[in-house]
């Protein structure tokens, strides 16, 4: 069976050097202006140049998206855009549009081409064509069933398949969706969704305006077109049967906490999927640092089969126990201590922990001092503090700091 790969979403320079220090076998990345995501989650060709060069020195691939369902105004940009992505040399580009895909191969006809889920692919004629039309990999409709993907990769095995595994869904079919558009004039299909399917919602009788309906199901609203996230850890063995290539992860918006816990726990569970298959068991510890993300509660979406509630919430919103305290910036182990640049408020007393790509290290916050060893009561985001580590631990700079959230 062949070994699938972890594919970690990459925002920025950081969330790339993130997903690579606690394991992702690859990255996606968004390239400037082209890439169905708004401008914060993506790459300059500067930054995407350096971002490859690191990811490709530890042999980690990057994939560049240019997934936007282009305008004849962006399609000079596309070809110019892929020819600077072949010199830089990604491993494939990601993109959805018959026309871009289209002008690359007449341009650019070494670049591999993935098919983005944004094409709706769901059935083996369909990728068929599209392995016509020079596609080596397709990341399926989130809407399809594990036993129809192991259909499609039956019928066409030549054809990488990839699937998302974990992480935000729409209630719109593969994300196509007006609803940001309509209510906030900025469009999911440009990139740009406002997330307005997770606002809370009431219902109003038209000749009572300003007497809304709050349902019960929260105490405030209730979240009626909001999706629980996708989480298919538990699923592993179920999906490397199937013969999936790729293991995508959502949300290259998410933060660098989101990133390190999710990217090493499915590290860690993949790596334990593929020696040994049958004997695999999610293990609990797994599940709870899941929920030590931000979540909207957690569901197998339709992969076995649409009578899974659709995934629909039923009045849950956000929530987290843990965020990002600081990262790393220095280890100096002869000192036995480290250099940390917090990205939020920490007080001493609070539970903080250190996330090493293969363990948990508690920090006693207490211990925080600035650079001249002095005890610190509070520091703030940009603070440099220091913390005492124990010997023998190798720390790398970009490890991340978490703090208990304790809804002070
Ligand atoms: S509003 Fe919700 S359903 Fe629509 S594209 Fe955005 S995330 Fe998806």
């Amino acid at each position: 069976m062949e070994r699938p790969e972890l594919l970690i979403p990459a925002g920025n320079l950081e969330k790339l050097r993130t997903a690579i220090l606690y394991g992702a076998d690859a990255v996606y990345a968004g390239v400037e202006g082209l890439s169905l995501r708004a401008h914060q989650a993506e790459f300059s060709m500067e930054e995407l140049a350096q971002g490859g060069k690191e990811a490709h020195q530890k042999q980690v691939k990057v994939y560049a998206a240019l997934n936007i369902f282009a305008r004849d105004s962006d399609l000079s940009l596309v070809v110019q855009r892929a020819g600077e992505l072949a010199e830089i040399g990604v491993d494939a580009v990601i993109l959805s549009d018959p026309g871009v895909l289209r002008l690359i191969r007449q341009n650019h006809p070494h670049l591999s081409l993935h098919l983005s889920t944004q094409a709706n692919t769901t059935n083996a004629e369909a990728v068929r064509f599209w392995r016509e039309q020079g596609v080596s990999r397709i990341v399926l409709a989130r809407e399809l069933s594990l036993a129809e993907v192991a259909w499609i990769k039956a019928e066409v095995p030549e054809v990488e398949l990839e699937l998302f595994v974990h992480g935000a869904m729409c209630v719109a079919y593969s994300g196509r969706c007006l609803l940001s558009a309509a209510l906030t004039g900025r469009s999911a299909n440009r990139g740009e969704c406002t997330h307005p399917c997770r606002w809370g919602y009431a219902l109003v009788e038209r000749t009572r305006p300003h007497e809304p309906f709050f349902l019960e199901e929260e105490p405030r609203y209730s979240y009626l077109l909001s999706s629980r996230d996708l989480r298919m850890i538990e699923y592993l063995p179920q999906l490397l049967a199937a013969g999936v290539s790729s293991l995508k992860v959502e949300g290259r918006m998410k933060s660098v906490y989101y990133l390190a816990v999710v990217t090493r726990t499915y590290r860690w569970a993949l790596d334990a999927a593929d020696q040994n298959p049958t004997a695999y068991s999610c293990q609990p510890e797994w599940l709870a640092e899941l929920d030590k993300v931000s979540n909207r509660g957690y569901t197998t979406g339709f992969y076995f089969g649409e009578q899974e509630d659709a995934a629909l919430n039923t009045g849950q919103s956000y929530r987290q126990s843990h965020g990002l305290a600081g990262t790393v910036l220095r280890h100096s182990p002869q000192e036995h201590k480290i250099l940390v640049e917090l990205r939020n408020r920490l007080s001493a007393g609070d539970e903080t922990e250190l996330l090493l790509p293969e363990q948990t290290v508690p920090l006693d916050s207490a211990k925080m001092t600035d650079e001249e060893g002095n005890p610190l009561a509070e520091g703030h985001n940009s603070y440099r503090v220091y913390f005492p580590v124990a010997d023998g631990l190798e720390i790398p700079a970009g490890a991340v700091l978490r703090r208990k959230i304790t809804g002070d």
